[in-house]
């Protein structure tokens, strides 16, 4: 079979290879402990399960607008314009199934051939797969470890820009790092994008799991709603990754656009679960609630037995529900040079599985320091803690014999 010319350039989320691992462990015999993927194990609240199921007996079983249905798409941008203070209505909504197509129709939709795109390194591994796929060009820029956190160099972003770039990939409260940036840098990063006409992918999947402070978008910058396309997405907040529901929020010309692509591609997202969707946007919230008070009491548990390893460096973030310890001692410690080398020598002996820093984009030259990521939304405190002690064991000498390996 010749697959399409266009297959060389397409990438993948390589976490999911690693999950797909750990299961063929899994079905040897050997104990794992998930660190490695951002699925949760948790329970989609009752309530949101419930109104599915009404849906489905009322008949919303056949197609519905490829826009999605009204009372989702009004629902959805008042909860937007109440927590970002934007003025969106329904028509500036485009529902989808899951946050992820909305990162395919950003690009589909504005980028044409060879025009350069600004891309987090780390970061989400399908911004730098899509672009290239679709013939354009990803310039990364890096998130570095400084004080408190990770952040985004803006000086060092803007230094990237050359007059074939018109997109930007923002992706705050950011995936792998947990970073976020302050209101002084949101304000920074809002002026440049205006000042080079940058339209923008407000990728805000963890936007709502957050366990200290208060999410500030850069849509809510003066003059950034017109440039930004919001990527919303239930999966995180109300545990329904595997339902597939999301949305695409922006400017209208542009929501039309991707309502367009919409019915080229799937013609309508899942009707049933749109009023799932509708539920848990306007129903009680204390599912979500409860949802995130567990992965709270997860982080810390993971923050607080990983900064004892000697060797890893942690910084606790107030969101997403991931952990970017830096390993550069350990490995050091092991003799390993090489992150799968790391990787695999960690899982084969401990039965822990994470990603490194290899599963999100391509990394810049000179990168000197190493990082795993470590999720925490798959995994309970009891397997946190054995998973995490026999991580202390195995990188301070002890080994551990993972049963089928
Ligand atoms: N964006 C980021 C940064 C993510 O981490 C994810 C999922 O892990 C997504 C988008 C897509 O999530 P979903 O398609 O489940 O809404």
């Amino acid at each position: 079979m010749n697959l399409a010319l266009r297959f060389a350039k397409l990438g993948t989320e390589t976490a999911f290879a690693v999950a797909a691992e750990a299961r063929s462990y899994m079905d040897r015999g050997a104990r794992i402990f998930p660190f490695h993927l951002g699925d949760i194990d948790l329970k989609t609240p009752e309530n949101i399960i419930e109104a599915a199921n009404r849906a489905m007996r009322e008949g919303k079983t056949g197609y519905c607008s490829n826009y999605g249905i009204p009372e989702l798409r009004e629902a959805l941008a008042e909860d937007i314009n109440g927590s970002h203070g934007t003025s969106y209505s329904g028509y500036n909504v485009a529902i989808q199934p899951g946050g992820k197509p909305v990162i395919q129709k950003f690009f589909l939709s504005l980028m044409n051939p060879g025009d350069e795109v600004l891309i987090p390194t780390p970061g989400y591994p399908i911004y730098e797969s899509i672009v290239s796929f679709h013939g354009g060009k990803p310039v990364l820029y890096p998130y570095r470890e400084g004080k408190g956190g990770f952040h985004l160099d803006i000086d060092d972003l803007e230094k990237r820009i050359t007059p074939a770039t018109r997109l930007l990939v923002f992706n705050d409260l950011h995936n792998p790092t947990g970073a976020e940036e302050d209101e002084q840098s949101l304000a920074a990063l809002s002026e440049l994008a205006q000042r080079h006409n940058l339209l923008v992918l407000c990728d805000e999947a963890y936007f709502d799991i957050r366990y200290e402070g208060q999410s500030r978008s850069l849509v809510s910058f003066p003059g950034m709603e017109e440039r930004c396309l919001i990527l919303y997405t239930f999966s995180k907040k109300y545990a329904m990754t595997g339902w597939r529901l999301g949305a695409a929020v922006g400017p209208r010309e542009l929501v039309d656009g991707i309502a367009k692509l919409n019915v080229n591609d799937e013609s309508c997202s899942n009707h049933f679960v749109q009023y799932a969707g509708l539920e848990a946007l306007t129903g009680p919230q204390d599912g979500s609630k409860a949802i995130l008070s567990t992965l709270r009491q997860r982080r810390d548990r993971c923050h607080e037995l990983l900064s004892a390893i000697p060797g890893i460096h942690c910084f606790r973030p107030n969101a997403t529900f991931y952990l970017f310890p830096n390993v550069t001692g350990v490995m050091k410690r092991l003799g390993l040079e090489d992150y799968e080398a790391f990787r695999k020598a960690v899982l084969d002996a401990t039965g822990v599985s994470f990603c490194t820093r290899l599963h999100f984009g391509t990394p810049l030259p000179g990168e000197r320091e190493r990082y795993i990521r470590l999720s925490y939304s798959g995994i309970d405190l009891e397997a946190i803690r054995e998973g995490i002690d026999k991580l202390r064991s195995f990188l301070g000498g002890e080994r551990h014999k993972v049963k089928s390996a």
